[in-house]
């Protein structure tokens, strides 16, 4: 078999808004366990191509695969989470009134349909898959620490745990390092980095020090479809991408 592996396959993906080419022809592949970056500029198409991958908003043309021939125009958002898509969208959303621990159990907990059940008998197993992701969250210190009272950044590593309880194959980041210190921004790299071990991870961002942080494919698109795609470096020496975004 000389096609290469994919975990996701977007084949000439259109959609129009009242006549608007939201996205026009887009067509985008990653493998299994990839990580990539998607810059472009504003109004570019990187939220309706999230919102494509997540059976937010249906093409009005071409295909979308997921892993081996699930077509996910025909799926909808629920199905679509089911099937191990998970989304982080760019304002956290953790429950602020409950404990980071909780926040963890409560994902867990909802992955099997007994959502806001706290207190469930929680298997030891269930407890060393929480620690494992507080550890990979940077929160394992805070763990009983209320979620309105961690930083900016933390509540956005907790919701990317939360995530995490539900064992995504293909995690979409949206806009994650805006607003975060410095320091918190180096430490999303690593950390998505090692998320990255074991899934695909598509991160949009603007930040362009945070993806030279990250090493990885970037794509950027405009008006709907792909400019460029490369290394950091190839295609942020691109005319088209200067043109278009980078000396904007
Ligand atoms: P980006 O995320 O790259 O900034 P978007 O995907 O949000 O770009 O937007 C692409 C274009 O499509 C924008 O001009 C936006 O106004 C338009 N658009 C996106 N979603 C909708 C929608 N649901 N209804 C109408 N227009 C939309």
């Amino acid at each position: 078999d000389i096609k290469p592996k994919s975990l996701l396959y977007l084949d000439n993906v259109s959609v129009s808004f009242d006549g608007f080419r939201a996205l026009n022809a887009l067509s985008f592949v990653i493998a299994p366990g990839e990580l990539r970056a998607i810059i472009g500029p504003n109004g570019a198409g990187k939220t309706t191509m999230m919102d494509i991958i997540t059976g937010k908003t249906r093409p009005d043309e071409g295909e979308v695969f997921f892993e081996d021939n699930i077509d996910l125009t025909t799926r909808d958002e629920a199905d679509i989470a089911q099937l191990g898509i998970g989304r982080k969208f760019q304002k956290p959303t953790v429950f602020e009134s409950h404990t980071v621990w909780d926040n963890l159990e409560l994902a867990l907990n909802r992955k099997r349909g007994t959502f806001a059940t706290l207190f469930y008998n929680l298997s030891p197993e269930d407890s060393a898959r929480i620690d494992e992701i507080l550890e990979t969250v940077r929160l394992t210190a805070r763990k009983e620490e209320l979620a309105a009272n961690l930083s900016h950044g933390q509540k956005q590593w907790l919701e990317i745990g939360m995530l995490l309880a539900h064992e995504p194959k293909l995690l979409l980041v949206d806009e994650p390092v805006a607003g975060m210190t410095d320091a918190e921004t180096s430490e999303t790299a690593a950390l998505l980095k090692e998320i990255a071990k074991s899934r695909a991870v598509i991160v949009v961002e603007h930040d362009m020090g945070f993806i030279r942080d990250l090493g990885v494919r970037v794509t950027c698109l405009a008006e709907g479809s792909v400019l460029a795609e490369g290394s950091l470096d190839f295609v942020s020496n691109d005319p088209r991408v200067i043109e278009n975004y980078l000396g904007r």
